[in-house]
């Protein structure tokens, strides 16, 4: 893409009102746009790495067998009662009437029309197990929203649910999206700094498990142990927590961490009170055994950001930059940019290309480092007369020059 063509611009300064690195750094590249406190838009280079970031969730959730559902933002007050969510789950509710009157809310959360809905699907042992997914918009009227778009009130989430004859299968399941959630935490670039925590539970389990990643943007406290890379939430964090998971507080250090996802045993606590059940071998009526799996790709793309930028600007992982590549054309001829860029693009790489006419060099670079994109390749006069094009990964503080008809397997080798 022709960065002559972006409608978005950059900005020198901070937005005032953002308190938040990752929304600081976003807003000033022309990522993302605030609407109000804790609502932005996703913008032409926000998208294409939300997209990035979606399609690898979309991935490991197809390779674990989830089937892939829309469900409806807009909810009927009649199934939360049963669940005693519609008035409990009172400040979050975004809640609005139709015309005639009757209430609705917009959805924060889906267990209660996902139950519903698979009442009629399900009716035999046969039919089980299974899991669906979507990404799919909440709203949540959050407190607090100063953190960017890590906690916002209106945002995709990719919730997973999972329905099995018992706690058995169910638990097996449960470490198949364990291990789903690792992988996408992985490929997204923040592995290294994200934990399996150990949080409260419910009924059905002593534990939930949250993914966190350590930031000191986080909003929990968590407890970790370095050698096992797990941790436990300061909110279950006792002694007797501690011994039950062979951890003690001598080998734990403290640190604030972002709860980037969580997996929850829900056994059958939606299913009975709707009535989700199947037969069984016998005859017999056996309420169906529920889990809940969320991740927010937004949160994630926000904790991306706190995680690894530097003091100049965004650092994107290869797999979700929006962008493989930086193109920088300086000076008035552009012949041999050109042709880079449309070799680039022959080759399939995904280049943004600064062939801004008139903007100084400084300015070009200065957006590249708040932009983000892995691989800085610089075309101008000086670099052809020193033999072709001037490329430097992001996080190099030098370049190195190489030959024009290198510059595709160098790309190639560089992600
Ligand atoms: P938190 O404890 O941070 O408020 P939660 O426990 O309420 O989150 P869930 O309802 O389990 O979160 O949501 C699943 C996932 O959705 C979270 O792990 C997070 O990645 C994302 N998420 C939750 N709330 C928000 C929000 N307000 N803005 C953006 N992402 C969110
Ligand atoms: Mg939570």
């Amino acid at each position: 893409m022709r960065q002559s063509q972006l409608f978005t611009r950059t900005k020198r300064e901070n937005p005032s009102d953002e308190e938040a690195k990752n929304s600081q750094l976003l807003i000033r590249g022309g990522y993302i746009y605030k609407e109000m406190a804790g609502v932005y838009a996703l913008l032409p280079l926000g998208l294409r790495t939300f997209n990035k970031i979606v399609s690898i969730i979309r991935e490991e959730m197809n390779a674990i067998g989830g089937q892939e559902i829309i469900l409806t933002a807009l909810q009927r007050p009649e199934l939360w009662s049963k669940t005693d969510r519609w008035d409990g789950a009172g400040n979050i509710w975004f809640t609005t009437k139709l015309n005639s009157g009757a209430d609705l809310g917009l959805g924060f959360t889906h267990e209660e029309p996902l139950t519903a809905l698979t009442k009629e699907y399900i009716s035999s042992y046969k039919d089980l197990p299974f899991s669906t997914y979507q990404f799919q918009t909440k709203f949540r009227n959050e407190a607090r929203a100063k953190s960017g778009i890590m906690r916002t009130r209106e945002f995709v989430m990719k919730d997973l649910y999972s329905f099995s004859k018992n706690k058995n299968e169910h638990d097996e399941f449960y470490e198949k999206v364990k291990q789903a959630y690792i992988n996408i935490f992985n490929r997204a670039g923040i592995g290294h700094q994200t934990y399996l925590t150990s949080a409260s539970g419910g009924l059905f389990s002593k534990f939930s498990h949250e993914f966190q990643t350590v930031t000191e943007a986080g909003e929990d406290t968590i407890y970790i142990d370095d050698n096992k890379k797990i941790a436990v939430n300061k909110e279950v964090y006792t002694d007797e927590v501690l011994d039950s998971l062979g951890l003690s507080r001598q080998s734990l250090i403290e640190k604030k961490a972002v709860e980037v996802g969580n997996i929850f045993t829900l056994g059958t606590r939606f299913s009975d009170a709707l009535g989700l059940k199947y037969k069984n071998e016998l005859g017999e009526d056996i309420s169906v055994f529920m889990g809940s799996y969320g991740i927010g790709p937004a949160r994630l793309m926000g904790t991306v950001v706190e995680v690894l930028s530097d003091d100049k600007g965004i650092v994107w992982p290869a797999s979700i930059a929006p962008f493989a590549v930086h193109l920088i054309a300086l000076g008035e001829d552009m012949v041999e940019a050109e042709k880079v860029y449309t070799e680039l693009g022959n080759a399939g790489v995904e280049v943004l290309f600064d062939d801004r006419p008139g903007v100084m060099a400084g300015e070009k670079f200065a957006d590249a480092d708040l932009l983000g994109m892995p691989l800085r390749i610089v075309v101008s006069k000086r670099s052809l007369e020193n033999g072709g094009a001037e490329i430097k990964k992001r996080n190099e503080s030098e370049s190195s020059i190489i030959s024009l008809n290198e510059v595709i397997a160098h790309v190639q080798k560089s992600l």
